[in-house]
């Protein structure tokens, strides 16, 4: 049974479904039609749709089984690759997938092809077994690695393919640690702003206006100091106000984390961090919000000595947000606090900001029926009590999705934090792949 599952991902390893090349498109319909292929063998009514946004990769939509007295849980994956080539630093060619000790190597088998092809074994086990006893839809999508384009407004178009669901898996995600399974229950949103400072109609020489203008940089370098403290401290008015307070159940949840602060510190390359306290910081990371200085646009930002004063800049600033801030809300603040700071400093360059792009945050509900049937499978396979892990970054769909359905979402980790996801020799441990799969047999078995 191995071989036929680590047959499959080879097959799709071998196409390279690189979203960011449009060049790969080929590959991705390849890989979205096998998909289907796989699929329509089990018995699933299977519809390949075109993504809203042309020229990006199409989603697959899938559905089996419509007992309305049984569960209904959708199963969400993509397809898409991170790019990848031997001379990066690959020890193989990263498509043409190496089985070494124990493990699979390739680009996409953790991220996020197998656990697609864990899924897909999982289910085709409980129908020859005679055991599935939920309807299981399918989302498969194949521009997450080029941020999600055109997935909401085209899975919003073809929403009423499925029938009512009632939960959904999150196939898309690795143990926070190497031997701790685990279950994901939150992502932070954000939002991005730019503060732009207009000065002089094009950029000037200092030898010509140095002494004679106020230089829109010196407003700029102004404004972005004036945003965060050196703890981490956001000083925007209003900025934590929303922020949940934590609770008992919630700090208990990071009693049972795997990690080495100082492995971290190794792969930092720091010795200090902001907080020492390995519990303080993973909150600060997954639960609290945060500011980052990311750019200027328009600076002169190579080698060499150019005296250039740059006649406009944008900075660029982006602000990780948890429950219960509200990305637009904070777009707001930011603006009100940069726009009362410009106003302090009596400039006559002209102020715009700009509210770039912004993301919700996902939390969710650890108690609910998606995560005590996890939690239960993974001490009855693996023998370990599982961690309940959130992570810093932001995956927008999550909160979509469970808005879009109106379904409580819950993410299985596959891999080990180790994969090298969108590295070089990305790998999957087949114990993972294997156990991954027998994981998702029982959670189905107990809805
Ligand atoms: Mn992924
Ligand atoms: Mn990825």
């Amino acid at each position: 049974m191995t071989k036929e599952i680590i047959d499959y991902l080879s097959e799709l390893i071998a196409l390279p479904s690189i979203s960011a090349f449009n060049t790969n498109r080929s590959f991705s319909i390849q890989t979205a039609n096998k998909i289907s292929e796989k699929l329509r063998l089990i018995g699933a009514e299977v519809k390949i749709v075109d993504n809203v946004i042309p020229g990006k990769n199409p989603i697959i939509l899938a559905k089996l089984g419509d007992d309305p007295t049984k569960k209904t849980i959708l199963f969400y994956s993509h397809y898409d690759v991170q790019p990848a080539a031997k001379e990066d630093g690959w020890d193989y060619d990263p498509f043409d997938l190496k089985e070494l000790d124990g493990y699979v190597y390739g680009r996409g088998v953790s991220d996020d092809k197998g656990p697609l092809v864990a899924t897909y074994f999982a289910v085709k086990e409980l129908i020859d077994e005679g055991k599935l006893n939920v309807n299981v839809c399918f989302v498969y999508e194949g521009e997450e690695e080029s941020s999600s384009g055109g997935f909401e407004d085209t899975l919003e178009m073809h929403k009423d393919f499925y029938n009512d669901i009632d939960g959904i898996m999150i196939l898309d995600t690795s143990w926070f640690g190497e031997e701790t399974p685990s279950m994901d229950y939150g992502f932070r949103g954000v939002t991005y702003m730019g503060i732009q400072i207009q000065g002089p109609n094009k950029d000037q020489h200092s030898g010509l206006v140095g002494g004679v203008i106020r230089e829109p940089m010196e407003d700029l370098i102004y404004l972005m100091s004036k945003l965060k403290q050196f703890d981490g401290k956001v000083l925007i008015n209003g900025f934590y106000d929303k922020v949940l307070p934590l609770t008992d159940e919630e700090k208990e949840l990071y009693s049972n984390i795997e990690f080495d602060l100082e492995e971290f510190k190794k792969y930092l390359g720091r010795n200090t961090l902001l907080s020492e306290d390995t519990t303080t910081m993973l909150m600060n990371n997954w639960r609290n919000p945060t500011l980052s200085l990311h750019g200027i646009q328009g600076a002169f930002s190579e080698d060499g000595s150019k005296t250039v004063v740059p006649g406009k800049v944008i900075g660029k600033v982006s602000m990780r947000l948890v429950p219960n801030q509200d990305p637009k809300e904070i777009a707001q603040l930011f603006i009100d606090h940069i726009t009362n700071e410009f106003n302090k400093i009596n400039s006559p360059n002209k102020l715009d900001i700009l509210t770039i792009g912004t993301g919700d945050w996902w939390y969710g509900d650890v108690n609910n029926f998606l995560f005590s049937a996890g939690k239960e499978a993974i001490n009855e396979y693996w023998q370990i009590e599982p961690a309940f892990t959130r992570s810093g970054g932001s995956i927008p769909i999550i909160p979509f999705m469970e808005k879009l359905f109106d379904a409580p979402a819950m993410g299985l980790g596959i891999g080990q934090s180790t994969d090298g996801a969108h590295s070089q020799n990305e790998r999957l441990r087949i114990k993972n792949l294997i156990g991954g799969k027998e994981v998702i047999k029982k959670i189905l078995s107990k809805l």
